[in-house]
């Protein structure tokens, strides 16, 4: 596989954006540097950005014994002023309300800029509260557990609904793979599924543009596609957790989330296996249970997703009636009730806020319908990439990864009503959305239980 990306020293050299597909495209000015040791060096990175003096830096209470004090220290003896907003959890630190708060009420007139040090949650946190703010920030990654170190978008959590908060880019990234190769092993794992997510992302996303002309960006497509064949080829290196092993897996991240920052959404990297990963994110907080780990959720509802699309490909479309698919067309108001139902009414009534539009005409499914069926042989061929669903979960097994959902505490009814009802929490079109409007879902989730 050619790479696309390339070195100055440790600093990351991101390919070139050379695509005329229409989208509007914004380039990453930001410095990210991959390598051994490299905490030492951030009061040299921080200068190159000229950034000022006083930060305010975002960590909780298990980061800041494993790296956060030594980079105070660092921060300190290189001249800069630190306020430290440390977040105490007994248990799992969840980026909501509470949390943001307490970032927001540690910034003053003095603050430059803000320093996040850990993963995910931390990361959401500083990028929203730099952004609400107008400040830029620098991310000190400490594992690589998820895609957003990139992002343009925080998936933060209100009142348990999960919420995607459009924000900035880091200017400065910073992964020292020393610190991220002594991450705990589910950490990587959660990097690793949150990769192999994109497999889903992308056949959705070229689905959607079969089926809808939704723009799409080749440019983006191959990048998704290099992040991920980046991690396949570094399973041993993963499982060893070996220099190379995580560097493969954090290239695969960083390249897959700057997609996002490419073209302003997430479209490139999440689809319904993120809206079955959110969704029991947030039936298991609504419960006042753990949630599982973001990237987890996501791998393992890939499994599940692969075997839908196995299962859709296998299906003769010509022999679906069109019956069958009035039959599946419902009003607004009766999704509206479904969706309150399955969602609870908080989650549900924002949910309705925020893609109320839905729902379909008959026309438009039969429109729908109709391009399905008779573009059936280009959607299988354009979607032959996808590995099947037991490819993936021998090498889950090899990488003893949890699966199935069971293992990160799904139960059999949560994970029934995520396939079926998890593609209404994004208006993005799914496969999902395909078999719900001819008429087919539900057989298809059953076979797709029935078989794994
Ligand atoms: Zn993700
Ligand atoms: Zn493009």
């Amino acid at each position: 596989m050619k790479s696309i990306i390339s070195y100055e020293g440790n600093k990351l050299i991101l390919p070139k954006i050379q695509c005329n597909c229409g989208i509007n495209h914004t380039y990453p000015d930001m410095d990210i540097y991959i390598g051994q040791g490299l905490i030492h060096n951030i009061g040299k990175y921080l200068q190159a950005r000229n950034l000022g003096k006083n930060i305010v830096l975002v960590t909780d209470n298990i980061i800041y014994d494993i790296a956060a004090k030594s980079v105070i220290t660092i921060l300190e003896q290189a001249g800069y002023h630190v306020d430290l907003c440390l977040l105490e959890r007994e248990n799992q630190l969840i980026p909501n309300e509470t949390a943001l708060g307490e970032v927001l009420i540690t910034l003053n007139n003095s603050t430059d800029f803000l320093v996040g040090v850990g993963s995910g949650s931390i990361t959401d946190l500083t990028r929203y509260a730099a952004h609400l703010s107008g400040k830029p920030f620098v991310v000190i990654g400490t594992a690589p557990s998820m895609d957003g170190y990139t992002s343009v978008v925080a998936p933060l959590t209100y009142g348990n609904l999960k919420v995607n908060k459009p924000a900035g880019y880091p200017q400065i990234l910073v992964c020292d793979l020393d610190i991220f190769r002594r991450a705990p092993y589910k950490m990587l794992l959660s990097g690793f599924g949150d990769v192999i997510g994109k497999y889903i992302a992308k056949a959705d996303w070229i689905l959607g543009n079969i089926v809808n002309d939704e723009p799409i960006c080749p440019m983006c497509i191959e990048m998704t596609t290099w992040a991920v064949q980046r991690c396949m080829d570094n399973i041993s290196g993963i499982k060893k957790r070996s220099i190379e092993g995580v560097r493969g897996l954090i290239e695969g991240l960083i390249i897959a989330g700057i997609t996002i920052l490419i073209v302003g959404h997430t479209r490139p990297v999440a689809s319904n296996e993120h809206s079955m990963a959110h969704y029991w994110e947030m039936m298991k907080l609504l419960a006042g249970e753990k949630p599982p780990r973001h990237g987890l959720s996501v791998g393992s509802a890939t499994i599940y997703a692969l075997k839908f699309f196995e299962l859709f490909f296998q299906t003769d479309l010509t022999k679906v009636s069109i019956e069958q698919a009035k039959k599946a067309n419902i009003s607004k108001e009766e999704r509206e009730e479904l969706i309150l139902a399955k969602y609870g009414s908080k989650i549900g009534r924002a949910i309705i806020r925020d893609n109320g539009d839905d729902y379909l005409t008959w026309s438009e499914q039969e429109r729908r319908f109709n391009k399905l069926v008779a573009n059936q042989d280009l959607i299988r061929r354009k979607l032959s990439f996808l590995p099947s669903a037991s490819e993936m979960i021998s090498i889950y097994a090899e990488l003893d990864y949890p699966w199935p959902a069971e293992k990160l505490g799904i139960d059999d009814q949560l994970l029934l009503n995520s396939l079926l009802y998890a593609k209404e929490y994004r208006s993005r079109y799914t496969v999902f959305k395909s078999a719900n409007e001819i008429g087919i879902l539900p057989d298809l989730v059953g076979q797709v239980l029935q078989q794994l």
